[in-house]
């Protein structure tokens, strides 16, 4: 308890350190962007100086959505859970999972029918997938499969594996047949800022942003993973209440809509 308590203060002061400097650096940015804008404009056309003009710019679009990326992590606070249609919600992100993991890979899907809601902020679950997916690619350099899947799991040992309290939830999970991961980094992966993706191409930011929106809404972020043979990242989330059927009434007074 005590090593999760000094964890969880660390995280905090991670993330309004993050937050602090993300948003300072995304006003200077702003001016920088702004003002090579105008520079562009004012500039007689000359291949050259264009072409410079464009780097510029360009690197500060790298640098300006890297701290968009910070500040998403840094601003924890601000999750909006609701039952979410897991299937639902991936399948409208086909188009954006195609176009940011490119031809390489293929995505398959794995949800059984009736699957019950989770209760989750959908835009955060989906920058999380969106997120995992981009780590299941990068493990597939020569391409491969992504396989999408979930399943609803019934809590009810006082220990579960998980460590989570008892109640229903459900696991979705984004496996890749990948590099995989040592022990050494799997026990690191998680942590912000851990990354071996060398410079400019990661920010080791992904996974401890999965991880804080899966405990935040009273889930977890599990990874398992095995060197050579691929990783499989588990959020684990609770599992929405289940809609009452048309017409009944609510079994007591304190569960009836306040009006
Ligand atoms: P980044 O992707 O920017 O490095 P993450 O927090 O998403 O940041 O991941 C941290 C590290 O965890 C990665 O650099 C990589 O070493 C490892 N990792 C994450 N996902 C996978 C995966 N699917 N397969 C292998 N290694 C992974």
């Amino acid at each position: 308890a005590r090593e999760a308590f000094f964890q969880a203060q660390k995280m905090e002061a991670i993330g309004q350190l993050t937050g602090g400097v993300a948003h300072d650096f995304n006003n200077l940015l702003t001016a920088i962007l702004g003002s090579l804008d105008l520079l562009r404009k004012r500039l007689p056309e000359e291949p050259r100086t264009s072409r410079l003009l464009d780097n510029a710019i360009l690197a500060a679009q790298r640098g300006a959505s890297l701290t968009q990326r910070m500040l998403a992590f840094a601003r924890r606070q601000d999750l909006a859970p609701e039952p979410v249609d897991v299937p639902l919600l991936v399948r409208g992100m086909t188009g954006l999972l195609e176009r940011t993991l490119g031809p390489n890979v293929a995505i398959e899907t794995r949800f059984p029918l009736g699957l019950g809601a989770a209760e989750a902020d959908a835009n955060q679950l989906e920058l999380a997938l969106l997120n995992l997916a981009v780590n299941a690619r990068d493990a597939m350099p020569q391409g491969g499969t992504i396989i999408i899947a979930a399943r609803q799991v019934a809590v009810r040992e006082p220990v579960h594996a998980t460590g989570l309290p008892e109640g229903d939830y459900m696991c979705l999970s984004v496996a890749d047949t990948g590099e995989g991961m040592d022990e050494a980094t799997l026990a690191r992966a998680a942590e912000p800022f851990f990354t071996t993706k060398g410079v400019g191409k990661g920010t080791g930011l992904g996974l401890s942003m999965v991880h804080g929106m899966a405990e935040q809404s009273g889930g977890r972020l599990i990874l398992k993973s095995r060197r050579g043979e691929g990783t499989t990242a588990e959020i684990w989330l609770p599992l929405a209440a289940a809609p009452r059927p048309a017409g009944t009434a609510p079994a007591s007074e304190a569960e009836a809509e306040p009006s």
